[in-house]
């Protein structure tokens, strides 16, 4: 089960065509972003994800079973309309909610619970339950080419009519599928957590960073981030790296058998006409690999991941430029989601934190504060007295007393705030 990948403007996207049940469309994520997200999903996250899935099964059922074309067709539309959910939700379901909706199409049409597409679609799980072992007559076959149009004829491919009973069965089937899916992609999860950590670790290091990206790629291999193949090659005593990643080039339009015998300036022309897009996609079929793609760009442009000082979870820091190259390349200490339900997000609490601390160390600041509390009871206390506007005129004053002196002048600071204050109050 083929996908084809390619970088754009410093995202990843997923070029599909509805293939294998896959998106209709390009679906692009910040090259990332979306990792880091992945790598501190919690339960809650795994459950959503669950609950996807269980309306998803809900819905290829009722397709295969409504016994009317017209109505799976409808049904058609609107799994891709689950998919694409699904992506937003974490775009490394990809393969998981290919192979599922693939999985329940080809149980309905054999009649055979299909887990062989388990290990053919490279998801390596263990089946525990008898019933649901891999039935011989399918292992060897090898599965369709799935471009949109044979998606749909296995869609709305005729059926027996499933009992009640059958119907049962199936649904269990699916769950058990469907769990399975869901482990697997959970363990994804605390692996490439592990990884992040390295990289976090790593890409703080100025000596890494400062490392050409080859040297930099072979270090992580040697440290295990990737995991990819290393390949002795003898006689020498070189080492390469595999990437595994097969690099292609597509293009979405084609020139006719006319067209080609023009000369060179006229194809320039209609290619120009037919705006005839070339790119360079890297083909990946299971969600490892996607994973490890990631990965490899992630560090190819050394990207700093940071550890949030506030929560301790992962982030990549936002991009203080347009260049790409710049990504990640600043110091910033606090991340953006919100820290546990203090709906502040942990760079404002690393703000409030920062003046805290600058406050406590000033004694500029303190004494400013202390006057300023003294006199905001004054006029709380007294609003006949010391109005509204006094204080409102006070304050401007004191905080522009307060911006002109620093800390070795305190005593000269107190002075003035004092003689400034007894304009304002002088009982
Ligand atoms: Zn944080």
């Amino acid at each position: 089960m083929l996908s084809n990948f390619t970088i754009r403007n410093n995202k990843i996207v997923l070029k599909n065509d509805g293939e294998y049940f896959g998106a209709l469309k390009d679906f692009e994520y910040p090259i990332g972003d979306k990792l880091y997200e992945f790598a501190i999903m919690d339960f809650e996250d795994f459950e959503k994800l669950r609950d996807y899935y269980t309306q998803l099964i809900d819905l290829v059922c009722t397709s295969k079973e409504c016994g009317s074309q017209d109505k799976q067709m409808d049904f058609y539309f609107v799994m891709f309309q689950y998919v694409k959910e699904i992506l937003k939700f974490s775009p490394y379901t990809h393969f998981y909610t290919q192979t599922l909706i693939d999985i329940i199409i080809k149980t309905y049409n054999s009649g055979v619970y299909r887990t062989d597409l388990l290990f053919k679609y490279k998801i390596p799980v263990f089946i525990e339950n008898p019933k649901y072992y891999q039935d011989e007559r399918f292992e060897e076959i090898s599965e369709d080419e799935y471009v949109v149009e044979t998606c749909l004829y296995n869609w709305i491919q005729k059926i027996d009519k499933v009992s009640k009973k059958q119907h049962k069965e199936y649904i269990e089937f699916f769950y058990t599928i469907r769990d399975l899916l869901i482990d697997n992609f959970m363990e994804k999860k605390s692996d490439l957590k592990r990884r992040l950590e390295l990289i976090s670790e790593y890409s703080n290091n100025s000596l890494v960073r400062n490392l050409s990206v080859e040297d930099r790629i072979y270090l992580y291999e040697a440290k295990r981030v990737f995991d990819l193949y290393y390949v002795n090659t003898k006689p020498s005593h070189s080492v390469f790296l595999d990437t595994k990643f097969t690099s292609k080039y597509i293009y979405d339009t084609e020139l006719s058998i006319q067209e080609k015998r023009l000369d060179v300036e006229d194809i320039l022309k209609i290619m120009k006409e037919k705006t005839i897009k070339v790119e360079e996609v890297f083909e990946i079929d299971n969600p490892e690999d996607q994973i490890r793609f990631e990965i490899f760009k992630v560090i190819q442009n050394n990207f700093t991941i940071n550890k949030c000082e506030n929560c301790g979870r992962l982030f990549i820091p936002a991009t203080t430029s347009n260049n790409p190259y710049q990504k990640g390349r600043n110091d910033q200490k606090y991340c953006n989601n919100l820290y546990k339900d203090t709906g502040k997000t942990c760079k404002e609490i690393g703000a409030l934190n920062k003046r805290k601390e600058k406050v406590e160390n000033s004694t500029i600041l303190q004494e400013y504060n202390r006057e300023y509390k003294r006199m905001h009871g004054l006029h709380y206390n007294h609003p006949k007295d010391f109005k509204e506007k006094e204080f409102k005129e006070w304050s401007k004053k004191a905080r522009e007393l307060r911006d002109t002196y620093n800390d070795e002048k305190i005593e000269e600071f107190k002075i003035k705030l004092k003689e400034l204050s007894a304009l304002y109050w002088q009982k």
